[in-house]
């Protein structure tokens, strides 16, 4: 049954068939309920009132009350303006019009006093304000307000009068009409527990707050119940799957013991070591394990994932892992070979460029068993590559792939679905993990191994570039080896290949006595193996590459990472380039090539680099940059359906709501006592809303 919440846009007096039309396109706005949960984004001081002789350089918005004295046009044609002249009691101002002129002179008789609001800005002596939002001081009562709210709103409706003044007054109005039809949507227990007010109080403090603290209460209470839902949502999905899916019990440590006793070439870092024991408890467990490893780069993954396979292998079970390039896949297959040699598993490497022979021998000593690892690209989710028994499934660098892949997985062991270990070198946020992937359990490689020299990152104009160049020198000879990346630009292939090419030729000019490799995505497999092996080899001294190197390769002689074009790449991904270097025991350094003009966010993403070697705190800049809705993965996440909470500020009433989510599934399920009536009304609504999203877009 639809409510009044489901009303078109149009009916509410004062908007008409007209503007909401243009309500829906500029906003989006298509329901009284769409209408009231477009909330403020900030609120403005209007109690204050400034003197004209008051003014100075340093204030923002600004409210005059003063008296119209004089009207004039200035200008000609296209450069016309209307300049008002007013005055109080102190002196007089200018306010001036370039848009509208006709409207604003009628509405301004001389002799007026009116309430001007915008921001001053001086021209020789005099103060001015530019289009300033005013209305007659006799109407501007509910205007001397300390929290005045201020909507998003668009030039094409600021032109049919919906300013963010035109939007409160429809607020207004919605307010007075619905108010006692606005249903709770928490239980009184979670109110109680929390702290927070109810919905109808909250929705009308949030337009209209009466305090400074009643404000807070609101937005509290409406952020928490966004985020509640949310994870009520994900922690139902992870119930759900975890009642359904026993899994196979993998808990012999032989090969374990064995490994460590014998083979194991480094002392485990604390973390790696609890990573490991959380792992190993889910493994044992009975349920099938879904966990997400972060570590950052050079943290040690690839052993973890080495001994999770032992603990699966020791109980009989087989253990794979896919990998997004073929280049990565190669590299976890060079870096576990070894350790498998040494335990005499028998491992094997599937890839798009497996040969025919060698895949139907893979595809056989799997089904047999004999073959315990199997490393491989998204060609291991072919149906054909089926196991005699596979106990555990580990993916790297888990963004790039879909949730329907790893369902692909799972379909690989008719009787268990295979436990699965998702590992990711792009840290994020603890609040954005635990949403992102709330239905996964989290595992946190929160240190590197011991001895580790931290980076040192400068970042260098290009007119320096010769004073880059000598240091380069220097390095090479003093043995190192040297990166230098340019950045791909999706749009033009062939510009990417020029802007490459001729970085190519000018460092070949730079430095005639050291071979360089080169290695773009244009290039063939085997080309592109045979350059990198070359560097690998230390055979060449310099590896020019684009972004293709930006994961898994690890030549622990290259000590130099030099990034042109720095300010053209996001934060993460400068990370991960960084993590190329700082592989082996030399120090390493990362040089951040950028031009001298940069915008704002540009230099805080450089300067961030400079600053910090630490992957979290990045990921935290990178997420207050761009917002969660950037970051991958978030779209299919609900996190975009955010309103008024924002995930990278509201971090603790996030773990609140997890919290509460927990408790209140954990007491009830299936939601179905009294108590917790509104919670699933509202999931009921929100479950309807969803699908009218999906037929609309
Ligand atoms: P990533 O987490 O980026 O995949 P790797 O697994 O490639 O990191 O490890 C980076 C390097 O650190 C490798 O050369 C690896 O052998 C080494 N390493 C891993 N763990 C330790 C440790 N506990 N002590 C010393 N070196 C380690
Ligand atoms: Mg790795």
């Amino acid at each position: 049954m639809p409510g009044i919440f489901d009303t078109k846009i149009e009916f509410l007096k004062g908007v008409g068939p007209q503007r909401a039309v243009l309500i829906n396109k500029e906003l989006s706005i298509f329901t009284y309920g769409d209408l009231i949960q477009h909330y403020p984004f900030r609120y403005e001081d209007r109690s204050r009132f400034w003197k004209i002789n008051q003014l100075s350089r340093d204030l923002e918005n600004v409210q005059v009350v003063a008296k119209v004295k004089k009207l004039e046009i200035l200008g000609i044609g296209g450069k016309r303006r209307l300049v008002a002249e007013v005055v109080d009691e102190t002196g007089s101002m200018e306010m001036t019009w370039f848009k509208g002129i006709q409207w604003v002179q009628k509405k301004l008789p001389i002799g007026a006093v009116y309430v001007f609001f915008g921001k001053p800005a001086q021209f020789g002596r005099k103060w001015s304000i530019a289009h300033p939002e005013m209305e007659p001081l006799s109407q501007s009562r509910e205007q001397r307000n300390s929290y005045q709210p201020v909507y998003s709103t668009t030039e094409k409706l600021k032109a049919r009068f919906l300013d963010s003044r035109g939007i409160s007054r429809l607020q207004e109005q919605l307010l007075a009409l619905t108010q006692n039809q606005i249903r709770e949507t928490l239980s009184t227990e979670l109110m109680n527990r929390f702290g927070l007010i109810g919905k109808k109080e909250a929705l009308k403090e949030i337009h209209f707050p009466s305090s400074g603290k009643a404000l807070q209460a609101a937005k509290k209470r409406l952020k928490f119940e966004e985020f509640f839902f949310l994870q009520l949502r994900l922690l139902k999905m992870k119930l759900t799957r975890t009642a359904k899916s026993p899994g196979q019990i993998l808990s012999n440590t032989d090969l374990l013991n064995e490994f460590y006793a014998n083979h194991i070439p480094f002392e485990l870092t604390n973390a790696q070591k609890r990573v490991i024991r959380e792992a190993y408890r889910d493994m044992k467990s009975g349920k099938q394990m879904n966990r997400l490893i972060q570590g950052d780069v050079g943290s040690g993954k690839t052993m973890v994932a080495f001994i999770c396979m032992l603990l699966a292998i020791s109980s009989g079970a087989q253990s794979c892992l896919m990998a997004p390039t073929e280049i990565l896949a190669n590299q976890h297959f060079e870096g576990l070979k070894e350790y498998a040699d040494l335990m005499n598993l028998k491992i094997a490497l599937l890839t798009g460029s497996s040969k025919k022979s060698e895949r139907s021998q893979i595809h056989e000593e799997l089904l047999s068993g004999e073959l315990k690892i199997l490393i491989g690209t998204h060609a291991l989710l072919e149906d054909v590559v089926q196991f005699k028994n596979l106990g555990l499934a580990i993916v790297d660098e888990q963004h790039r792939f879909g949730v329907a892949q790893r369902a692909k997985l799972w379909a690989k062991n008719e009787n268990f679905l295979p436990h699965v270990l998702v590992m990711t070198a792009t840290p994020i946020p603890r609040t954005l993990a635990m949403t992102l992937h709330g239905d996964l359990e989290i595992s946190v490689i929160d240190e590197l191994p011991a001895g580790r020299k931290p980076i040192q990152t400068v970042h260098r104009y290009d007119k320096d570039r010769s004073l880059v160049f000598s240091f380069i020198k220097k390095e090479i000879k003093k043995g190192r080896q040297v990166y230098i990346v340019y950045p791909l630009i999706d749009e033009s292939e062939k510009l990417d290949l020029k802007n490459l090419m001729d970085g190519y030729e000018s460092i070949s000019r730079a430095f005639p006595e050291f071979p360089l490799s080169i290695v773009h995505g244009g290039m063939k497999a085997d080309a592109k193996d045979y350059e990198m092996q070359r560097f690998v080899k230390a055979e060449t001294k310099i590896m020019v590459a684009t972004t293709v190197i930006e994961v898994g390769v690890n030549v622990p002689n290259a000590s130099v990472m030099i990034i042109e074009n720095a300010e053209r790449f996001g934060l993460s991904q400068l990370h991960q380039l960084r993590g190329r270097v700082g592989r082996g025991a030399e120090q390493s350094y990362c040089v951040l090539m950028s031009k001298y003009e940069l915008s704002k966010d540009s230099r805080i993403r450089l300067d961030t680099m400079v600053r910090t070697n630490d992957g979290f705190e990045i990921a935290d800049v990178d997420l207050k940059l761009r917002g969660p809705g950037d970051m991958m993965g978030t779209q299919q996440s609900g996190v975009t359906d955010l309103l008024i909470a924002d995930l990278s500020k509201d971090a603790p009433l996030l773990t609140l709501a997890r919290d509460a989510a927990e408790l209140t599934l954990g007491n009830d399920p299936d939601l179905s006592s009294e108590e917790n009536r509104p919670i699933l009304n509202q999931i009921r609504t929100q479950k309807k809303h969803a699908i009218n999203w999906s037929r609309i877009s």
